[in-house]
């Protein structure tokens, strides 16, 4: 019988269409064999082992709990709401002609069920007792409700976001939706709360035309956190992979296999098991363990003399080395003889890092990587450092958190190498965001040191084992609290990093950055695009159906920011020039006397003309003019002026195009192209490069031979020439 004649049939509430059903059979969600299977009759659905849930998603999400909500009538409403939502083509669901057809996502429907348990215990409030006796009024007044943020008192202390408000408009149009599934109890058919607009119409919702809202990294934030992080994880890794080490085989209290029920601990006599402890301490001169400073204060609290010597010293820790599951008191007379002569010997110390690895500080002075430190801060500089993979990771490979939380211990892919020194990192992991259940397995092309830091993650692990995940969930806000306070405290500053301004950083923001930078470079939206995995959603809306969506936007914004760029590069030539730093390179001349001419002085080797006093706002116009045909090459300032007089355009047989073709540079020859010291380590490069080939060559290459001496004595020319002008020497390379 359908659920409209039964509703029709029935004087007293009909059974509900879904009682006993089997969730998550219903909703297509595999569990292991074994596993409990939430039931609808059951107040709380747990959903925690439903296979291919992301990782990101909290065990508090998959967790329904239907109790919270007080009236048992309503409480069946909402489970009957939320199996609709999971299981769209339920036979009591399909023929409603306002239900979802895609079923929801379980963190989908667990929002809902939340926004909804909160109504629901809102309506006795007002003395509603029945979704019957719901109005337009009400649904309003509820909307009200959610719009704001209160304090303990109820007074107003802000508004909450649009999302909140959406949430709050839906979970009153869902009912309606649903409302002839409902057995229990429902609203009335003719309510229209809203004169029947959309959630996100109610809620006023950006329509998604304006700028994204994630910003990206200011600069003063991004370059002391990116070096830090790197700095973490290439010169600290390896220190901090031997102090992961050293704390997986240091005893403690949860690496003792438990006792099973009814087994007895060996009876043990400590007179003879902390003699051959206290005697290797006595050889080695390795100082006894040291008791944390809040434990000596609590020592000192319960009576202990400030002046026994024995104060300080972790006796659960010798305890434990004597393989004790810690230190009775009552041992204490008997043993603090030997005891008291081993610490004579060799002293006390804390127990972790003691032989810690040189390194370089960042300033480039020889330390040690790490203070000698007690367990917790040991555990405590293992996760800075795992923070600093996962931040390297985030801001360098643009991988989204849910992305990072799936990485798996072998998640590094073999290197392909496809030449002498030119190798290819990829790692592989799960894209969640818009895909179905489980994900879709993906790889990413990265460069070294995110390759590194995935390898540093695996190294820290406890349990390194081929496919345990590489970090889990993690919050990222508090643990970039801990990094950013390691980095300003007396750890970072030690070792000489740059203290990271207090600016919030997201994973978002981080993300965002890297698409700025990417889509800078010739080609870089579409290589942003592809890189970081939303190709499709773009492509749709730039191409399709919405020309001037999402892609446009990014295109004006990227175009903001690279117009930006380049007056800011376009001043430090300037005030380099002004500093008698010139540039090099065909167009140099040109560009020299276009700053004299706004400096107010004429070049060098300029005809005589007459000097111009210019405002502060002429030189930023025509800074900024100068600054809009400026092209960044690799190896040079491209300052395309001017079409017909651009060589990569006349090789390529299309003078009258639009923009230079960077990859038919020829920089040392093209009437447009400048050097400057930035320059200088690429050309450098070249020549070493060039170099290095020309003496392995043999003597019967000769085409091969004459080639690279051309690209050589270009390469030297080059340099010199950027030399001359910024007033070196030019004995560099
Ligand atoms: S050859 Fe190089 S410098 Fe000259 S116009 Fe082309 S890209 Fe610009």
């Amino acid at each position: 019988m359908s659920l409209l004649a039964i509703t029709a049939a029935g004087s007293q509430d009909p059974a509900s269409p879904f009682a006993g059903a089997d969730i998550c059979r219903e909703a297509g969600l595999a569990l292991p064999p074994g596993a409990a299977r939430p039931v609808f009759d059951d107040d709380e659905w747990d959903f925690t082992h439903v296979v291919g849930l992301p990782v990101q998603m909290s065990l508090a999400s998959r967790r329904f709990d239907f109790t919270a909500i007080r009236d048992p009538r309503w409480r069946l409403v909402a489970k009957e709401l939320i199996v609709a939502m999971l299981a769209p083509r339920h036979e009591a669901v399909a023929p409603l002609p306002r239900a979802y057809r895609t079923p929801a996502h379980l963190r989908t429907a667990k929002l809902r069920l939340d926004e909804l348990t909160r109504w629901l215990n809102w309506l006795p409030q007002q003395g509603i007792r029945s979704l019957g006796e719901v109005d337009e009024d009400c649904c309003a007044a509820w909307l009200m409700h959610r719009r704001h943020a209160r304090d303990e008192d109820g007074t107003v202390i802000g508004d909450r976001s649009p999302a909140i408000r959406r949430a709050a408009a839906q979970v009153a149009i869902d009912l309606l939706n649903y409302r002839e599934l409902f057995t229990a109890d429902r609203p009335r058919q003719d309510l229209r709360p809203w004169g029947g607009a959309s959630s996100s119409a109610v809620a006023e919702m950006p329509s998604g035309r304006q700028e994204n809202k994630t910003p990206p990294v200011p600069g003063h934030v991004l370059q002391p956190l990116l070096a830090a992080a790197l700095y973490a994880v290439t010169t600290l890794g390896p220190g901090a992979a031997e102090l992961a080490a050293e704390l997986r085989q240091a005893p403690t209290m949860r690496s003792r296999a438990p006792q099973q029920p009814g087994e007895r601990a060996q009876q043990k006599d400590p007179l003879i098991c902390f003699p051959p402890v206290l005697a290797r301490h006595c050889q080695d001169l390795d100082p006894l363990p040291e008791l944390t400073p809040s434990l000596v204060r609590k020592r000192l609290s319960n009576g202990w003399d400030p002046g026994d010597p024995l104060l300080t010293v972790n006796l659960d820790g010798l305890a434990r080395e004597a393989e004790f599951w810690g230190f009775t008191s009552r041992w204490l007379p008997r043993l603090r003889p030997q005891i008291e002569a081993a610490l004579a010997i060799a002293g006390v110390a804390r127990p972790f890092g003691r032989s810690a690895r040189t390194v370089p500080a960042a300033s480039g002075k020889p330390m040690p990587w790490t203070i000698p430190l007690q367990r917790d801060e040991a555990d405590g500089l293992i996760g800075v450092v795992r923070t600093a993979a996962i931040i390297v990771i985030l801001a360098v490979s643009g991988m989204r958190s849910s992305e990072v939380m799936e990485l798996q211990v072998g998640a590094r892919q073999p290197l392909q190498e496809s030449g002498a020194g030119m190798a290819r990192y990829r790692i592989a992991s799960n894209v969640i965001k818009g895909q179905p259940l489980g994900g879709t397995r993906d790889e990413w092309v990265v460069i070294e040191p995110v390759y590194q830091a995935v390898g540093l993650a695996e190294q820290l692990h406890d349990d390194p084992r081929d496919g345990a995940l590489l970090f889990g969930r993690f919050a990222f806000y508090v643990r970039y609290q801990w990094f950013r306070d390691w980095v300003n405290g007396p750890a970072g500053q030690r070792l000489g990093l740059a203290p990271i301004p207090a600016d919030p950083v997201t994973p978002r923001m981080l993300r965002r950055t890297l698409s700025i930078e990417l889509a800078y470079r010739p080609g870089g939206l579409l290589a942003a695009k592809v890189h970081l995995k939303h190709i499709s959603v773009a492509t749709t809306e730039g191409y399709a159906s919405r020309p001037g969506g999402a892609q446009a936007e990014l295109l004006a914004e990227v175009n903001k920011h690279e117009a930006d760029r380049n007056l800011e590069l376009v001043w430090a030539e300037f005030r380099n020039y002004q500093q008698g730093i010139m540039p090099a390179g065909p167009g140099a001349r040109e560009l020299t006397e276009f700053f004299a001419s706004i400096d107010g002085k004429p070049a060098a080797d300029a005809p005589e003309a007459p000097r111009v006093q210019r405002s502060d706002r002429e030189i930023l116009n025509l800074l900024t003019r100068r600054a809009s045909t400026l092209h960044l090459g690799t190896a040079n300032y491209c300052w395309f002026t001017d079409p017909s007089r651009a060589l990569c355009l006349k090789l390529a047989g299309t003078p009258a195009a639009g923009k230079p073709l960077a990859g038919m540079c020829d920089s040392a020859r093209c009437p447009q192209a400048t050097h400057h010291p930035c320059h200088r380590p690429v050309w450098a490069e070249a020549a070493n490069q060039a170099k290095t080939f020309l003496g392995s060559l043999g003597p019967a290459r000769r085409t091969e031979k004459a080639r690279l001496q051309a690209d050589y004595d270009r390469a030297k020319r080059v340099l010199t020439g950027i030399d001359a002008a910024s007033g070196k020497n030019g004995a560099q390379q």
